[in-house]
């Protein structure tokens, strides 16, 4: 094992669920060394990993697939026992998709009698698709499972909450320490912020701007890191007055300048995939001298999709024409072209000069509280109710369908679940209104919010 002074999170699962696929998620490109000390131990992995700028060893317990079913158990034992020497976390993995499995169970009950914390990751949980099997999950006895898909990068800002007091519990025996301001993790830690936008919409203006220095461009770390870098920054609320912490995300591919025209369409694609994956919130930056394109439109899709929250800032006011006819046209297309961006907060901005940036800003920091919000149950119910009133679902067959109630599952972005009976009959529209009521009535505006309808077993 590589002698490590980095606090230490073990993935445990049976096979299949995804662990892999998260500890390269995780891990990245960077080279992991494997353990293949014989005896009890195959096939670990171990690998520095960096969630949204936190650092741990990562262990990945992958390799069982090919053991012997009927002695699964008892090698599963042995080798968790030893990778769980020494860890400070174990982090353990379920399919959101499938139903809990007997070895799922039995890996729990295991993990309850071990002396480690434990995070419970309900994965493959991109979209709604996972929601059945995280209700479930909450069985399990850890508490509230992370909903997150390592396919897609969903839910890792997530991750990072449920894992940071306990990481950074034991960084603390070696690190300096850090000041005690970061007790409540959602209202007080940093904003992940990602700028996103074609190429020449002026993201690397605006990230210089922001930071005041031309570091993105000279530094001598450009270039080094391939995958994300976070840069940490303060800013100072004008209104408030209120120091707060913003971590910039920057890909590689941003800093780099594409020399090859027909590549950058593909890359501002791949740039923004690829900071969605680290940010909580993302700034679509737009360019006034072009107005909003079909690619802008892919990009905030692309956002909402992987369950971010979204802002739209159009940059180069300073050179607007007709600012007015832009931002008032800019507005309509956004609300009236997709559904989802009806009412994502808009904001005019000039990287040159440093118009508007306060306001982004302080709509940023609004837009993740919405986006971490959990709307208490007795107050979701009597929305629910005066919704189901104001527009009844309909009764195909003269019988009609029945909505009992509703819960949220979880935030960042906000899951909820209606439960009903005979909802295979629901149209579609219906369904639309209600997402589109919760949104609106709820005050969630553009943060993307999923929605899925249960029938109790
Ligand atoms: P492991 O055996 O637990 O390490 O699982 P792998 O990482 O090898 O993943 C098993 C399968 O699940 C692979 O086909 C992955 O592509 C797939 N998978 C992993 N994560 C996700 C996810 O978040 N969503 C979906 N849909 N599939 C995933
Ligand atoms: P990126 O490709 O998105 O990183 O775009 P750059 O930051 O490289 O900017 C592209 C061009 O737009 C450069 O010539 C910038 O000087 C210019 N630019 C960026 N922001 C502004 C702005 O707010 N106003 C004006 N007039 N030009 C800008």
């Amino acid at each position: 094992m590589p002698a490590c002074a980095l606090p230490q999170v073990v993935i445990i699962g049976r096979p299949n669920v995804g662990k892999s696929t998260l500890f390269n998620r995780l891990v990245g490109k960077k080279v992991a060394l494997v353990d293949d000390q014989p005896g009890v131990t195959r096939d670990r992995r171990f690998g520095d990993a960096d969630l949204l700028g936190m650092k741990f060893q990562l262990v990945d317990t992958a390799g069982w697939e090919d053991e012997d079913p009927a002695s699964l158990p008892g090698r599963m034992r042995a080798q968790t026992e030893v990778s769980l020497k020494g860890a400070d976390v174990a982090l353990f993995v379920i399919d959101s998709r499938a139903d809990l499995t007997p070895l799922d169970r039995e890996i729990a009950r295991w993990l309850r009698g071990q002396d480690v914390p434990v995070v419970l990751a309900a994965n493959k949980a991109e979209g709604s698709s996972g929601d059945a099997g995280i209700m479930e999950a909450y069985a399990l006895g850890f508490g509230e499972p992370v909903a997150l898909s390592a396919e897609h990068g969903e839910g890792l800002a997530d991750l990072f909450t449920a894992l940071r007091p306990l990481v950074e519990k034991d960084e603390d025996e070696w690190a300096e320490p850090e000041p005690e301001d970061e007790e409540e993790p959602g209202a007080t830690a940093p904003l992940s912020l990602a700028i996103v936008g074609r190429p020449n919409a002026g993201k690397s203006t605006l990230i210089n701007r922001l930071l005041g220095e031309d570091r993105l461009l000279t530094g001598p770390e450009a270039g080094i890191t391939r995958d994300s870098i976070a840069v940490d920054w303060q800013w100072t609320d004008p209104k408030s007055g209120e120091v707060r912490d913003i971590k910039l995300v920057d890909t590689a591919g941003m800093r780099k300048k594409a020399k090859v025209q027909d590549k950058l369409e593909r890359l501002s694609v791949a740039d923004a995939r690829n900071a969605i994956d680290y940010a909580e919130v993302v700034v679509l930056l737009l360019d006034a001298t072009r107005g909003l394109e079909v690619q802008d439109l892919k990009i905030a899709n692309l956002v909402l999709e992987e369950g971010r929250a979204l802002i739209v800032a159009i940059n180069k006011w300073d050179v607007a024409e007709d600012a007015s006819g832009l931002f008032n046209g800019v507005r309509g297309a956004l609300d009236e072209g997709l559904a989802q961006l009806k009412g994502v907060p808009l904001v005019a901005v000039s990287a040159m000069t440093g118009k508007g940036l306060d306001q982004m800003l302080s709509a940023a920091f609004e837009v993740r509280e919405a986006w971490s919000r959990r709307v208490p149950t007795a107050a979701l119910n009597r929305w629910f109710d005066h919704a189901l009133e104001t527009n009844p679902p309909p009764a195909p067959g003269g019988r009609r369908i029945k909505l009992r109630y509703i819960t949220q599952t979880n935030t960042r972005p906000p899951r909820f679940v209606i439960f009903g009976t005979r909802l295979d009959d629901l149209p579609s529209s219906y369904e639309r209104y209600l997402l589109n009521s919760i949104r609106a009535d709820l005050g969630f505006g553009a943060v993307p919010v999923r929605l899925t309808l249960k029938s109790p077993k």
